[in-house]
């Protein structure tokens, strides 16, 4: 891994269950990560689950899945601190001193929640959706971050962190805070299944929209069947023209570690349904593994409740010292 990591820092909304789009784009890479740095933090965002209204019973389960789907995934909780982001509270208090040096027009500018507002009508549009980009800065800049490990849709989320990490900075005449960096993943943007011109969501209410770390064989046969293409047969990779099959082509690269022209080379003369099968074979064997080990781990609620509660308090001990210092730094503390 390239120098001048010293902090890593990512999260995951509890909003359901993990997803292709998020093991492709975030925990893939979260495993791998592990080594490249001495601090590396994994947060089960529970507060921005919050934004959109959730049965409390069924998030405390999410929170623990979650949990679950990191540890299924590689991620070491010796090697890392996996943590719930509301047992450290410093994160909502340095978002509300972050908020006060937060432009509303910069948040008006942020392109996500305008979608989930607009996409799901039966919530209420609180300030909460509007604000939480600030709370995600508050994640990353408590910690001084260094590198932020993200999917195409968080880099505006990343940028406006930057923007306020130096709007901080040079209101109090600083150097406190970090500018925070993205780290990529393998695929940038997974598209949803049946709607290949939206990203593949947790919080989307059509489950044929996305494959679930926990599908069976039989529920990512089928989905991937189903999944949206177009009437031309052959398989060319081309984003913008055929974003259908070109969602798959590049699912198909990222999980056999190729690129996309190869994979179009080795389907040269057949069909998408050809591409589709192998596919499906394709990630039935590239998730079972990670579906047994959930499967395992699930019996085991004490276990990952342990984890949770001891990477909470590490993360404190981060967040704790580095939360005073900001608060002398703007006067509030003697
Ligand atoms: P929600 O719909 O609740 O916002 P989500 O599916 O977008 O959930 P998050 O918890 O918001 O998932 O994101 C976790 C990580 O996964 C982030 O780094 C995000 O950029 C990445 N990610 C999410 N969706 C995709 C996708 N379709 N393709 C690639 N990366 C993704
Ligand atoms: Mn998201």
């Amino acid at each position: 891994m390239s120098v001048g990591i010293r902090r890593i820092f990512s999260g995951i909304q509890p909003s359901g269950a993990a997803h292709l789009g998020n093991y492709l784009g975030a925990l893939r890479q979260w495993a791998k990560l592990q080594s490249s740095s001495d601090s590396v933090l994994y947060s089960i965002v529970d507060l921005h689950s919050l934004t959109s209204l959730q049965a409390p019973l069924l998030l405390r389960e999410n929170i623990l899945a979650m949990v679950t789907c990191l540890l299924a995934c590689g991620v070491d909780p010796k090697k890392s601190i996996v943590f719930q982001q509301s047992q450290v509270s410093g994160h909502a208090e340095l978002a509300w001193l972050l908020g006060c040096r937060t432009p509303m027009g910069w948040l008006n500018r942020m392109t996500q929640w305008k979608a989930k507002a607009m996409s799901d009508n039966t919530n209420v549009v609180g300030l909460g959706l509007f604000a939480y980009p600030v709370l995600q800065a508050a994640d990353i800049l408590i910690y001084k971050a260094s590198h932020v490990p993200v999917g195409e849709d968080q880099l505006q989320h990343l940028e406006l962190a930057r923007d306020i990490a130096r709007s901080f900075n040079s209101a109090y005449n600083t150097q406190v805070f970090t500018e925070p960096q993205p780290l990529l993943g393998e695929v940038q943007r997974v598209m949803s299944l049946r709607n290949p011109l939206q990203k593949m969501s947790k919080s989307d209410n059509q489950d044929m929209t996305r494959i679930n770390l926990t599908d069976s064989s039989d529920d990512i046969r089928n989905k991937i069947r189903k999944a949206v293409t177009d009437c031309t047969g052959s398989v060319t990779f081309d984003p913008h023209e055929r974003p259908g099959v070109s969602n798959l082509v590049s699912i198909f690269a990222a999980v056999s570690d190729s690129t996309p022209d190869k994979i179009c080379r080795m389907f040269e003369g057949k069909q998408t349904v050809h591409l589709k099968d192998e596919l499906a074979e394709l990630l039935i064997s590239e998730l079972a593994p990670i579906r047994e080990e959930i499967n395992r781990l699930q019996t085991d609620r004490g276990y990952v409740m342990d984890i949770l509660r001891d990477g909470s308090e590490r993360a404190r001990e981060i967040a704790e010292p580095n939360l005073a210092e900001i608060k002398v730094l703007m006067g509030i503390k003697f």
